[in-house]
């Protein structure tokens, strides 16, 4: 189906020039959210917001003033950033009635840009999850598959791509949820290197693998997004500089040859669904006659990468979850007798079941007398692994595989069995845990399902990864 929305470059270009406005595009973008509103990907939209910034562009386009690279170019972002023109809930009972004081840093440059957020999109409460389902307000269905989910979860912003609401979306990727859903929905998904863009003003999950990143029809468009959003933040210490030669793509990077690409062997074998398998062969072959030398890299603690993830994860979470009180944000517990009554009172009604699990499971872990048994020894085969990726890209320039084992699976398929829902994680955990950036492309489709193709390089190297993955783009379209 063809998209309503040119490249954002091209929008943006239109509305310098006054061929169209930023009002018809706001316009647009909340017309198809409210056409499409069964999907359940958008919780709240910004539309007051927007409709004022939309007027105040295209007034200084008549002044003849200057008005930025995204001049007018509406976009959603996951319910997890702090915009102003909404409540920001993480889609947690627990944050209902919270309006954010400040932005967050790449609201503020895309703003700076004269981008427009139109609306906030569905996650799984404070993004622990892999298909929406988690979410306290509901579950985003999948535009190819109402009684499928689209992944998550980041599922909201991957579904509002794709359903053409915007341009672009942003999510955040702790442990894959900007490229799983992009794959089970099909759109370009991008994690950056992690510290590449500031995660100043988002609701955090997992602080040492947090990473933001956009959501696209193209990878032209994600790279230039990562353009504007990538930068060193005072507000995030943990932020890297930028590439000086930026990240927007020329048009003139055709060639494949040359390019050394590792297959990853432990993603290729048991437990990969033979659809799954036969759309990543097919990318592969093609990668091959376009002159990419292909071989295959064995990472040995690769098989240990989903169990290290599920406890530094949620180590970090139990931690970060620490702030929610009920004293200093939305939910609370107004019947409380004494302050421990009204600390578990708005906890526990406030958070859900997984972020309850993920506290349980974090505290346990961090616990003196288990520290040594599971955070520990988790950090040091995650250091092993970060050894193994460094080691690998000695010998090739980039790394490839499938983003999840499966498609899109069913609406409460696994929504009882959380084990079997983290195993959706399998193949983009190692990723955040290493800190390299990584991107899921479309690569196919099994019957009506997408299939994306996952594509990594050593940190730092996101200009070189967009670039490979604009070449690849063009061979799987
Ligand atoms: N599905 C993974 C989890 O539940 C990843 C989540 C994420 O990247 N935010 O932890």
């Amino acid at each position: 189906m063809a998209s309503q929305w040119l490249g954002v470059n091209e929008l943006a270009a239109n509305v310098q020039t006054g061929k169209t406005k930023a009002v018809e595009l706001v316009e647009q973008a909340l017309a198809t959210i409210a056409e499409k509103a069964e999907y359940n990907a958008i919780i709240v939209t910004t539309e007051d917001r927007a409709r004022e910034r939309a007027n105040a562009i295209d007034a200084s386009v008549a002044k003849g003033e200057t008005v930025g690279r995204l001049a007018g170019v509406p976009f959603i972002a996951k319910d997890n950033f702090l915009v102003f023109g909404a409540e920001t809930t993480a889609a947690s009972n627990i944050l209902k009635g919270f309006t954010a004081p400040y932005q967050s840093s790449v609201i503020e440059k895309l703003e700076a840009e004269g981008a427009i957020c139109v609306a906030k999109a569905n996650l799984d409460a404070f993004a622990h999850g892999a298909s929406t389902e988690n979410s306290d307000v509901f579950t985003t269905k999948n535009p190819h598959d109402t009684t499928r989910v689209p992944g998550g979860s980041s599922g909201g912003s991957a579904a509002a791509v794709v359903l053409d609401m915007a341009p672009f979306a942003l999510g955040t990727d702790t442990g894959g949820s900007i490229r799983q859903p992009a794959s089970f929905s099909g759109c370009v998904g991008y994690k950056p290197t992690y510290g590449l863009v500031s995660r100043s003003g988002v609701v955090a999950m997992a602080s040492s693998t947090d990473v933001i990143g956009p959501l696209t029809r193209t990878v032209e468009d994600a790279a230039y997004i990562m353009n504007i959003i990538a930068d060193r933040d005072e507000l995030d210490s943990t932020t890297i500089e930028r590439d000086p030669a930026g990240y927007a793509l020329g048009a003139n990077n055709t060639s494949l040859k040359g390019q050394k690409i590792g297959i990853i062997k432990e993603y290729m074998g048991e437990g990969l669904s033979p659809a799954v398998k036969a759309i990543i062969e097919n990318s592969v072959a093609k990668l091959k006659s376009a002159g990419a030398e292909i071989v295959e890299v064995s990472l040995p603690s690769l098989p240990m990468a989903l169990a290290v993830y599920y406890i530094i994860c949620p180590a970090e979470v139990s931690s970060n979850l620490g702030r929610y009180d009920g004293q200093r944000y939305g939910h609370t517990n107004p019947d409380a007798k004494d302050l421990d009554e009204s600390y578990m009172g708005a906890r526990g009604t406030g958070f859900g079941k997984e972020a309850k699990r993920r506290i349980m499971i974090g505290t346990y872990v961090l616990s003196s007398g288990y520290y040594d048994a599971y955070y520990k020894q988790a950090q040091t085969v995650r250091t092993k692994l970060i050894q193994e990726f460094e080691e690998a890209f000695k010998d090739v320039d980039f790394l490839l595989g499938p983003v999840a084992p499966t498609t899109a699976f069913k609406i409460g398929e696994n929504a009882n069995d959380p084990l079997q829902m983290y195993l959706s994680d399998v193949m983009t955990v190692a990723a955040n845990l290493v800190g390299t950036p990584a991107i899921s492309l479309p690569a196919g489709k099994s019957g009506e399902l997408p299939v994306g193709l996952q594509l990594m390089a050593p940190q730092r190297a996101d200009r070189a990864l967009l670039t490979l993955a604009k070449q690849t783009e063009e061979l799987l379209v």
